[in-house]
């Protein structure tokens, strides 16, 4: 497929826009001057009215076309296209759209945009493109009241008529062009050297959550001035929450959109990990306005460019800013396990993926490939190279490419040429290749063996690929790139004598794979587990548990392990042990002898250590402290313990008239309990109203997950009736609903039911954009039995040939079977091993 680039180059864009809420109209007209290669060019366009096109003043002949306005009789040269039309402002949360709020009962518009990926021809007609940038005069005109404000890309030069003029932009992406009005908070600051930072929020906002947002988009910013060593090119970076919103973050240049829970932040009662997540959002977006924004990918197929670096360089940033944080720690718990279990899958996409349609792009959006996967590799090259290496490359690719465009190969060769490696052909297997290597190692005949072969999890057909893989071992002996199928590494009990410590693959979890041991190593390894750091006691765990989940080795030889770890201080630490515990759960049924002797090792597992945390924070602890009280409360709560659930109940009572101000590190786990332990019709309906109420939205989200977890048929019902009320759940938030209604063994039913009827419904609402396809997963995410699987497939496979949407269905129908398979083959064992362990 050719792309419109190839026959028309626009320079310049004027844009006129005139946008009435009360009518939902949008008018508007668009002058696009550029050089026509070809006589007969094309113009994106999507749901535009086109009443006129001149072209040098000239009426033209044009036609429309699927997303599209062809002239097909142009002069070669410079071109100047007029075309004026008229759209509607819809709630798709695409394109130029509203988002909803109220203050004191009083309902209100914040109008704002999103373009990326093919969005902004809903907006205005232009070659919609990433290489086809351009510069852009927006003039925009709106039913304006008094207090309300506009702000842009660029700063507003002047006000006529009520038309708001802005500076004209510098070269620019499409995807990337922002515009917002109504009436804001904002608060303000300015970088060392001379940046304006702002903040935005609707007024439904205190004033004081701005402040974290705005101090996090300053160091940032200041952060990648010195790291980049190139200066912020634009003279203001605002940030803006949302009310409805449908990605996380949108990194437009000079205007980065967020979700309102990814930007704003009550100073006086956030949890730590939110705190650290919302400071890696801002740290991302903003990353991206030097890599993305500054210089963009060629075409769509080098998205993970932009992604996966963002990714990596918003814990690097973070890193730096809160170093008491330890941020890498949480790469580990995130990004690492999401990309290993994704990519595990037979038929999942590659890091570098082809691609045209529209709808295919937005399905590359695939969080643990493109972000996740891809942030890995850049780890993994960061590990290579080292910092100095990185820092000059990247320099020097900046300021060749600025204002322009490149592809993976540019990184490559600006990387090779200041590290002296050939990064490029070392990461080939990474990028063009899906999937990874698990890595063997093993004592064949007194010598220490490795050999690698792709991992699966589930039904595969075996291709026989092979990845150049940096071993980081800690034995000296192993290559540092391990490009073979096999390789011996000499006799074993003399390199163990010699080195003095258990062999050990891929130390730090950085590189993209995994590693069995055979029992003599592994056995090893465990003796000395109380030597090891933090991530290397995670990463021991989760590859036990992907082995486990591949069938490489049993559950049932994990459970016994895990008693190694449960003292452990360590967050990351109990983040795997929990995750791995957690996954124990797909072997019991609901009130079965075997849910009860899960429960009992749970409770075996967390009591010391909810003895030790208490349910409360307390001034003065430790970080690790903070971050783990949640997974233990949360295992506390699992195992029925009674002493934990009056307490928690307790708690609850004694705050019942301010239970928003409970400490948001342990509210959620108070009010769930509260819901299914003690809960009625009366306390759901009161949650509810107090989720319709509250702005912010850590609050609301733990409202969420607590009325999603009643127990009572006729409540579930009242819930799922709430899915199509915007007013009650907004059409951004009704996955997480839908998703906790799901996984609740008495709900699952309902959502379920819903889901198939109402699919039309939700593909009108939330279809056509990036997150769609995540309502599928979701499901895969939860469903276990030979029923669901059937009635997965009967109900989805019709689907198939809907665009964005093949992939998913088709890998998602291997998650299902192959957790009914593994349930089916290891149920016996893994129930008895556990019964052993609670003896
Ligand atoms: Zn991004």
């Amino acid at each position: 497929m050719s792309h419109f680039y190839e026959s028309f180059h626009p320079n310049n864009y004027n844009i006129y826009l005139d946008i009435n809420r009360a009518t939902k109209t949008i008018t508007g007209k668009t002058i696009i001057r550029g050089e026509a290669l070809a006589s007969s060019i094309s113009i994106h366009q999507k749901y535009l009215d086109i009443k006129s096109v001149l072209v040098d003043n000239q009426a033209a002949i044009f036609k429309m076309r699927d997303e599209a306005i062809l002239l097909p009789d142009v002069k070669t040269g410079d071109i100047e296209v007029i075309i004026e039309y008229s759209a509607k402002l819809t709630d798709s949360m695409m394109g130029i759209y509203p988002s909803y709020y109220e203050v004191d009962g009083e309902k209100k518009q914040l109008i704002g945009t999103q373009f990326e990926t093919t969005f902004a021809r809903q907006a205005f007609p232009s070659v919609d493109e990433p290489a086809a940038k351009a510069t852009f005069d927006l003039a925009i005109k709106f039913d304006e009241h008094p207090g309300e404000t506009i702000i842009a890309n660029m700063p507003e030069i002047r006000v006529e008529d009520g038309v708001h003029y802005f500076e004209t932009t510098v070269k620019m992406s499409t995807y990337l062009v922002a515009f917002a009005f109504g009436e804001m908070l904002s608060k303000y600051t300015t970088t060392e050297s001379g940046v304006k930072i702002g903040v935005f929020a609707t007024k439904a906002h205190q004033a004081k959550e701005l402040d974290f947002g705005l101090d996090i988009a300053k160091r940032s910013i200041e952060f990648y001035e010195d790291f980049y060593q190139t200066p912020y090119p634009l003279p203001h970076s605002w940030q803006l929450a949302l009310p409805d919103f449908s990605a996380g973050a949108m990194e437009n240049w000079g205007l980065v959109t967020y979700r309102e829970a990814y930007l704003l932040i009550d100073p006086d009662n956030t949890s730590l990990s939110t705190k650290q997540l919302v400071s890696t959002v801002i740290s991302h977006e903003l990353a991206h306005q030097w890599f993305g924004d500054l210089v963009t990918m060629k075409w769509w197929d080098n998205l993970w460019l932009n992604e996966s670096f963002a990714n990596m360089m918003e814990y690097v940033a973070i890193d730096a800013l809160e170093p008491d944080w330890k941020i890498w720690e949480s790469f580990q718990t995130s990004e690492a396990p999401a990309a290993l279990q994704r990519d595990a899958i037979d038929g999942v996409q590659s890091v570098h993926v082809q691609v045209e349609d529209p709808a295919e792009i937005d399905s590359l959006f695939d969080g643990a490939i493109v972000y996740a996967k891809g942030a890995r590799m850049l780890v993994m090259v960061r590990a290579l190279i080292g910092d100095d290496a990185l820092r000059k490359g990247l320099k020097n690719y900046f300021a060749s490419h600025q204002f322009g465009n490149a592809t993976g190969a540019d990184l490559w060769a600006a990387l090779g040429e200041t590290s002296g490696m050939d990064i490029g052909r070392i990461m080939q297997s990474w990028l063009e290749q899906p999937g990874y290597p698990v890595v063997n190692a093993k004592v064949v005949d007194g010598k220490l063996t490795i050999s690698q072969s792709q991992f699966f999890i589930g039904e595969n057909e075996p291709k026989a690929r092979q990845w150049q893989i940096p071993l980081n071992s800690n034995y000296a002996e192993a290559p540092a790139i391990f490009a073979d199928t096999e390789t011996t590494l000499g006799n074993y009990q003399q390199l163990r004598s010699q080195n003095g410590a258990p062999f050990r693959l891929n130390v730090g979890n950085n590189s993209h794979f995994i590693v069995k041991y055979d029992e003599k190593l592994l056995a090893d390894i465990i003796e000395h587990v109380d030597e090891l750091d933090s991530i290397s006691q995670l990463q021991l765990l989760q590859d036990l548990r992907l082995l486990a989940e591949g069938g490489q080795i049993s559950y049932a030889t994990v459970v016994p392990l895990l008693g190694h770890f449960i003292t452990s201080p360590s967050n990351i630490v109990n983040s795997a042990l929990y995750s791995l515990a957690n996954d124990l759960k797909k072997f019991v049924t609901p009130n079965s002898v075997a849910e009860q002797q899960l429960q009992a090792f749970f409770n075996k597992m967390s009591d010391n250590q909810v003895n030790r945390l208490g349910w409360l924070p307390v001034d003065g602890e430790t970080n690790d402290d903070q971050l783990t009280r949640p997974y233990v409360l949360n295992a506390t709560l699992y195992a029925e313990n009674q002493k934990s659930i009056e307490m928690a109940h307790q708690i609850y009572q004694n705050n019942a008239d301010k239970v928003a101000d409970l400490p948001a590190d342990v509210r959620v786990f108070i009010l769930k309990n509260e819901i299914k332990n003690y809960g009625n019709r009366d306390l759901v309906n009161q949650m509810l109203t107090a989720y319709r109420q509250t702005a912010d939205a850590s609050y609301k989200s733990d409202l969420r997950v607590a009325v999603t977890s009643t127990q009572d048929a006729d409540l579930i019902k009242q819930i799922v009736t709430e899915f199509k009320n915007a007013e009650t759940i907004k059409p951004q938030d009704l996955r997480a609903w839908f998703r906790g209604i799901l996984a609740n063994s008495h709900g699952e039913q309902a959502a379920w039911d819903w889901i198939r009827n109402d699919w039309d419904w939700l593909e009108k609402t939330v279809g056509g954009d990036m997150e769609f396809t995540t309502y599928i997963t979701v499901i895969a995410g939860i469903f276990k039995t030979p029923t669901r699987l059937k009635e997965f497939k009967y109900f989805f496979w019709p689907m198939l040939e809907t665009p964005g949407l093949k992939r998913e269905i088709t890998m998602d129908l291997k998650v299902i079977e192959s957790r009914v398979n593994l349930i089916a083959a290891e149920q016996v064992a893994v129930n008895q091993a556990v019964e052993a362990q609670i003896k």
